[in-house]
């Protein structure tokens, strides 16, 4: 008794945090069944972004240092990193004033402590708390990967000009990608995959060599090639380590390639390094073989267990909403990715954005 009684009161006590948070990550829970009400929320996931890009850019060089906390620290490159993140956001909120000219005066932004100020006496308080606390972790993630790159590769940059990442896309258009799979037979893919077939929502699964070749040793070569019909998929590599110098890369692709042969339905071949991580030499092997590799922008880090769904989700809208178009990254091994991926589908429902199907790359060439 003591016990039911004591979890109800943990359960109740946890309410008031998840419904906070339900209601105040994304600044208006209205409909996003317009371009302007997209423009309107993504401008000001821009804002809120900018906001923690300016705090970091007035700290101190030693205070940056300390908060990034990487031996390859170059104050330079992230001063300049973060500059060019501010310009290149204020043009694009720029270009789109018109939309937004009802509600939103640039010239105010150009003070932080004013433009804070005034966006709780709007009454957006409780959004601007939660988005600069997001914002903060966010951007020391961007940043943290831009002192490591190229030393170790990520999606924070380009390695090559012919690298997909999403930020070429038109606005609007999202494609969903998710990796590591396929699972066991009735696993977290075959669920996954059913969700997107009633919502008619395509997407693009980077399939691991290891995992497709033990499907395939439970579940004939026809019944896999039945699970992803309609669906493109593409390749993560034989087994889930970053495919660098020391690692024999070339034979995980090949491996993988001869899985994928017998389930037929890649139409480009593409490729999904784990971790993001790349070599010169590899993006070279790619391109003799025609293939194409695929990071992605959007990081919905459906893996990080100290997340709870919503968080995810909310992450998840919060960077579509930021970068407004790209590549979302999933994985269908986690179970409880079937359920965040609905709460995405259920924000953006009736809205303008597009699901971009995977075939427009049959049309990019080398
Ligand atoms: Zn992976």
């Amino acid at each position: 008794m003591m016990i039911r009684m004591f979890c109800f009161l943990f359960f109740l006590s946890m309410i008031p945090n998840i419904m906070a948070q339900s209601n105040f990550a994304i600044y208006s829970d209205e409909q996003m069944t317009s371009i302007a009400r997209f423009e309107r929320a993504a401008a000001y996931e821009n804002l809120a972004y900018l906001l923690v890009v300016r705090e970091i850019m007035l700290l101190s060089e030693a205070d940056r240092r300390k908060l990034i906390n990487k031996k390859t620290y170059n104050d330079i490159e992230v001063y300049n990193w973060l500059e060019d993140r501010l310009y290149s956001i204020i043009n694009s909120l720029r270009s789109y004033q018109d939309i937004y000219a009802d509600f939103l005066d640039l010239k105010q932004f150009s003070d932080n402590d004013a433009f804070i100020a005034e966006m709780r006496d709007q009454g957006y308080g409780k959004w601007l708390d939660y988005s600069l606390r997001f914002y903060r972790t966010y951007v020391l993630e961007q940043l943290k990967m831009k002192v490591l790159f190229p030393r170790i590769t990520s999606e924070i940059d380009r390695l090559d000009s012919a690298e997909i990442l999403g930020d070429e896309f038109q606005i609007m258009q999202f494609l969903l990608t998710f990796d590591d799979g396929p699972t066991r037979v009735e696993g977290s893919t075959d669920r996954i995959i059913e969700l997107l077939r009633k919502e008619k929502i395509p997407a693009l699964f980077f399939v691991l060599g290891e995992n497709l070749n033990k499907r395939l040793s439970k579940q004939s070569a026809s019944k896999v090639n039945e699970l992803y019909r309609g669906f493109h998929i593409g390749s993560h590599g034989y087994i889930h380590k970053p495919h660098r110098i020391s690692f024999d890369w070339k034979t995980s692709l090949d491996k993988t390639r001869r899985g994928m042969d017998l389930v037929g339905e890649v139409k480009k071949p593409l490729f999904r390094p784990p971790y993001g991580q790349r070599t010169k030499e590899l993006l070279l092997d790619l391109k003799k073989n025609r293939e194409w590799c695929v990071l992605w922008n959007i990081d919905s880090r459906d893996w990080n267990k100290k997340m709870h769904a919503t968080e995810v989700a909310q992450r998840t809208i919060k960077l579509m909403l930021l970068k407004r178009k790209g590549i979302i990254l999933f994985h269908d091994i986690h179970w409880r990715t079937a359920e965040i991926v609905p709460m995405v589908f259920d924000y953006f429902r009736n809205s303008p954005i597009q699901w971009k199907d995977a075939n427009y790359l049959e049309n990019l060439s080398h």
